[in-house]
């Protein structure tokens, strides 16, 4: 997978080049590219903003400046910093891969009606966005290139996004409802999410199947060694070597504590008899 991220601040884009995206970068699996956006500016100060258009407060980011920066990553023939893996990881073993299992890619890509596949994918982080989700994270952990667009001040000249749409697939995603200073911080947050999912990033398929949203819940508690630590006590039920007993308790777990701090997820969950009873024991009627 290519990213690329256009921004004003390209040393905030530096921890997509540690840990697991280091690696990535490392086995090949993912190169970055970070491009500083004032270098599409024309006027001697560099400025990539303007005042906006109806009044307000705040600037704006300039179409002259967003549209050819755009126009030259989508065409590869922007100047980049590459980003090079912090640290040397292929001869760490990894804990993540589950044994006999292949790693394959996920089903399904982010093609909407009359839009080309063969288009790259274009982000553009907005607290006015679609809210980005694990199923989001899935379609684009496909995507041979994707290409993030770093708001900062009151955001993008609209036009800009318009445009774009002649030579990208173009989202424009939240990762929440609050507002930050700048794209940056979202662009991380993505492409953590989508990057840990290319096959072989973090072990493979079976890898991710019980981390929270994979099947509609929240993943309940983990323990790990000694048994008890400053009285507390690890669930019993973990330490039986009973599988089926430990898988049991892993799915109650997990539908305990969504219906405790998300129970608008329960809608979406396909719920079997042995669920809905544990539920109900929890006071739970959906
Ligand atoms: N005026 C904009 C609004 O109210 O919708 C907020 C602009 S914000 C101060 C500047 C930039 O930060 C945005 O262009 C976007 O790139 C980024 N940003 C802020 N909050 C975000 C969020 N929740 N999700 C994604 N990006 C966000």
């Amino acid at each position: 997978m290519r990213l690329d991220v256009v921004t004003i601040f390209p040393e905030y884009l530096d921890p997509l080049r540690h840990a697991l995206l280091g690696k990535a970068i490392e086995q090949g699996r993912l190169s970055v590219g970070v491009h500083d956006l004032r270098g599409w500016a024309t006027d001697v100060h560099k400025s990539v903003d303007d005042s906006p258009f109806g009044g307000g407060p705040g600037m704006v980011m300039k179409p002259e400046v967003w549209g050819p920066a755009l126009d030259d990553v989508a065409a590869g023939t922007a100047a980049a910093t590459e980003l090079e893996s912090s640290l040397p990881h292929l001869a760490r073993p990894t804990h993540d891969d589950v044994e006999g299992v292949e790693a394959t890619p996920y089903e399904g890509r982010d093609v909407r009606e009359g839009e080309d596949p063969s288009l790259p994918l274009l982000i553009v982080p907005t607290p006015a966005g679609k809210p980005f989700a694990q199923p989001d994270a899935r379609a684009w952990s496909r995507e041979e290139h994707i290409v993030f667009a770093c708001g900062r001040y009151e955001g993008i000249d609209q036009r800009v996004v318009d445009d774009a749409a002649h030579r990208y697939r173009v989202r424009e995603v939240s990762i929440g409802d609050y507002v930050l200073i700048g794209g940056e911080v979202a662009v991380l947050v993505i492409a953590e999410a989508v990057v840990r999912l290319i096959p072989g990033v973090l072990g493979n398929k079976r890898s991710h199947e019980e981390d929270s949203f994979s099947d509609g819940l929240l993943e309940g508690p983990s323990y790990t060694k000694p048994r008890e630590w400053r009285g507390l006590e690890v669930p019993e039920v973990l330490t039986s070597g009973n599988h089926a007993l430990v898988d049991r308790w892993h799915r109650d777990q997990a539908l305990k504590r969504t219906l405790e701090r998300r129970p608008e997820l329960l809608e979406g969950v396909a719920l079997d008899k042995k669920d809905r009873a544990y539920l109900k024991e929890l006071g739970f009627e959906g």
